[in-house]
């Protein structure tokens, strides 16, 4: 049996980056980690994989549209759907190793196994326990389906089959019009799939900014992907090798059906805190059945703290990284914090969609009196030069006072465009305050300072 300070359950983005702080803080620490690599969800299965299967098939779309416009010429590159996949497994291995140095150069010892809290102050990790004076629970979450439909990962797939399929599909079903049904949606699509999206509700991406998620179906779109909007799915029954969808539109009740060689569900993620032994603990939960904690990560449970996906809030790995940071300084006695209103959040398909802050319906609804700035990649040098014209950037700032509410953008590069804007939030910087500053000649960048300058006397390329 080991002592320690703290004991992280979890690898995932939220618990290695709180083991690797809490260390540097001079917490001697331990993070229990069940698969056989380190990094959760995000690094072998998540966000990782599918860039790299996202940035592989864009660039055989590059080839296949924009190369021979350049005075590339040639045949288009065939797909090697094999080597396309040890590629993704290729950086899926460097990345996790990566966490396995950083966990050695911390001197983090890593607890391999599922991990159980058998009683505050303890974990059990296979037939070993240790103490720790404190335990952050960092389990993450977990694929989840609607009824009648049962994934199977052959034919029914979560976003972890989909990223090792057998082939690539001829015809792709996906459930679910949110990040990961149109991030793996279009590569498919790129790759030659007939891509079929089914959502339940009238937009994509429904929680995003209305103008932004109409522009990113209609691009979307002419990259091949068709929708089926409004439409509540009631089964999929497969067999061996195909499967049948039957699903209502829901403005006239209407039964239809689609077949599919493969059906990807896509219609959320749950919290994943099996096995933990937190009923046994009394550890409260909430009804959507995340551990609930208060504004420092804390649980009920004196010495039990939680952090990012299995409890409230976005699923997004750079807030679990968050709160990973703030809960470790809490703990070494500092103050940590996150603030709730200046996560990003991306999409990360071509173009990429971008948003921090609140959307044009949000601020609506409130009652706050904005004004918008905005400004198509049309006018910017670069993106033309680039084939990357689409789209557009939208900044939400205040009538009054001019300070920047929210900001929104479809374009290249808008998943990196958007952090200018963090920064600025962060700040409480005014639209005029990006309006001012200098931003380097041709860049992508110059789209989201025109966009600023719009919240006032106007964009010069507009
Ligand atoms: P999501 O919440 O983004 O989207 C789910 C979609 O499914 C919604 O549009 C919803 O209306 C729809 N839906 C729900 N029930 C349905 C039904 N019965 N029939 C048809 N449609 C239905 O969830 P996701 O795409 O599965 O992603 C899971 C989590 O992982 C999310 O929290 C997401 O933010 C996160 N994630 C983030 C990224 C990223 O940041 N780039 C990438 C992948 C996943």
């Amino acid at each position: 049996m080991a002592s320690y300070d703290v004991i992280v359950i979890g690898s995932g983005p939220g618990g290695y980056v709180a083991a690797i702080r809490c260390a540097q803080l001079g917490l001697k620490t331990a993070c229990v980690e069940g698969r056989e690599t380190l990094g959760g969800t995000c690094l072998n299965v998540g966000c990782i994989p599918s860039k790299a299967l996202l940035h592989a098939s864009h660039q055989l779309h590059e080839a296949e549209h924009n190369f021979a416009k350049m005075g590339l010429k040639g045949k288009s590159p065939s797909v090697d759907w094999k080597q396309m996949l040890t590629y993704k497994d290729e950086v899926i291995g460097q990345n996790t190793k990566g966490i396995e140095f950083l966990f050695k150069k911390n001197k983090i010892d890593w607890l391999k196994g599922w991990g159980s809290i058998p009683e505050a102050g303890k974990v059990a990790v296979g037939d070993d326990t240790h103490e720790a004076k404190n335990i952050i629970i960092a389990s993450g979450s977990d694929v989840t389906s609607i009824p009648g439909v049962e994934i199977d990962e052959k034919i029914v797939v979560s976003s972890t089959g989909a990223l090792e399929l057998g082939k690539v599909p001829k015809k792709l079903a996906v459930i679910g019009a949110g990040v990961i049904g149109l991030e793996l949606g279009s590569v498919y699509a790129r790759l030659g799939s007939e891509v079929q999206v089914i959502e339940f509700l009238d937009t994509v991406t429904p929680t995003m900014d209305a103008e932004v998620s109409k522009a990113f179906q209609r691009l979307l779109k002419k990259q091949g992907l068709e929708f089926t909007l409004g439409a509540a799915v009631q089964k999929v029954e497969a067999t061996k090798t195909k499967a049948k969808i039957t699903y209502k539109l829901r403005k006239d009740d209407s039964e239809h059906t689609l077949d599919a060689d493969i059906v990807l569900v896509a219609t959320g993620r749950k919290p994943y805190t099996d096995g933990l032994g937190l009923d046994a603990l009394g550890v409260e939960m909430s009804e959507r059945g995340q551990i609930k904690t208060d504004e420092h990560w804390a649980t009920n449970v004196k010495g039990i703290y939680a952090i990012g996906d299995c409890i409230d809030g976005p699923m997004l790995a750079h807030k679990a990284e968050d709160e990973g940071m703030a809960c470790a300084e809490v703990l070494a006695g500092k103050h940590g914090h996150v603030n709730y209103g200046v996560i990003p959040s991306v999409v990360y398909t071509h173009p990429e969609v971008a948003s921090v802050g609140r959307t044009e319906e949000e601020l609506k609804k409130d009652g706050v009196d904005y004004k918008v700035g905005k400004f198509s990649f049309m006018g910017n040098g670069r993106a033309k030069a680039n084939f990357a014209a689409d789209g557009f950037v939208k900044i939400l700032a205040d009538k009054s006072s001019d300070r920047i509410l929210g900001a929104h953008i479809i374009g290249p590069m808008a998943g990196d465009l958007i952090h200018e804007i963090c920064v600025a939030m962060e700040f409480g910087a005014s639209a005029e305050d990006l309006a001012l500053t200098c931003h380097a000649h041709p860049t992508y960048s110059e789209a989201v300072r025109e966009a600023a300058l719009a919240c006032g006397d106007g964009a010069i390329h507009a």
